[in-house]
């Protein structure tokens, strides 16, 4: 037994017993690790807010080898985001981001790029006017993060750069032109030819100098659902936020 200090970020949550919280916390030193805090939802002095899901904080606990969670004995909030519970659209968008990390992520396997990553987007959320396009840029980067982003700027059947409208192949992401989408099983719903230019950008810009108005917000959400829909495929996962967050933003 040993004790470890990291800093990390809550990805999900739930309680346990009569007073403790599981946590599933994505850190920087060590990647997703699972965590109990006890007697959480009795204590005055501990703020319960170390369990809201985007919560940054320090964690001090025993680690012991082998086990799969670990007690947290201390910790300190270096940043929480009750400021954007109010609105509904930055809320899911927060566990979209969230549940796309916990996911995705195995166990104990350090990457501190994603950590940065979903630092980042946390801190980005609420300042954004572009809610569906953030998603979408978030859901890239990671992607590319992971190894698993294909040549987006060639059909993969024909290898044309000049395709305009498109689907995506589920099955391994790749995009096909509408000429080529009649030979492809498992695909999305056609994208537009500015689903294309935003990937494009997505991935050769920073968020804030991309001009956003520029690009349909409903090719955008196509875009996101193709997306999502490819990395529950992938990952054989499901995406729980993925509905609310559709449904938010489109409505
Ligand atoms: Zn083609």
């Amino acid at each position: 037994m040993e004790i470890q200090k990291s800093t990390g970020v809550v990805l999900s949550s739930r309680h346990i017993g009569e007073s403790d919280y599981f946590c599933t916390i994505y850190t920087k030193e060590f990647g997703k690790r699972d965590f109990v805090f006890k007697g959480l939802r009795k204590s005055r002095r501990r703020p319960q807010i170390i369990s809201a899901p985007g919560t940054a904080a320090n964690l001090v606990y025993y680690f012991h080898d082998g086990k799969a969670s670990y007690i947290v004995n201390e910790y300190n909030i270096i940043k929480h985001n009750l400021n954007i519970r109010d609105n509904l659209k930055t809320i899911y968008l927060l566990y979209y981001i969230l549940s796309l990390i916990e996911k995705t992520t195995g166990y104990n396997d350090k990457n501190k790029a994603i950590f940065e990553l979903v630092s980042a987007g946390i801190d980005n959320i609420a300042g954004t006017d572009f809610p569906e396009h953030f998603s979408v840029f978030f859901a890239l980067h990671l992607l590319k993060l992971h190894g698993i982003l294909p040549d987006f700027t060639i059909c993969k059947i024909c290898n044309k750069s000049d395709y305009n409208g498109f689907i995506i192949d589920t099955m391994d992401f790749h995009p096909v032109c509408t000429n080529c989408a009649g030979t492809v099983k498992n695909k999305t719903i056609p994208l537009h030819k500015t689903a294309k230019d935003f990937i494009f950008e997505s991935l050769t810009k920073r968020f804030s100098s991309i001009d956003h108005s520029a690009y349909p917000s409903s090719h955008i959400l196509d875009l996101l659902f193709a997306i999502t829909l490819f990395i529950e495929n992938y990952y054989h996962v499901e995406i729980k936020p993925k509905q609310l967050l559709l449904n938010e933003l489109s409505g």
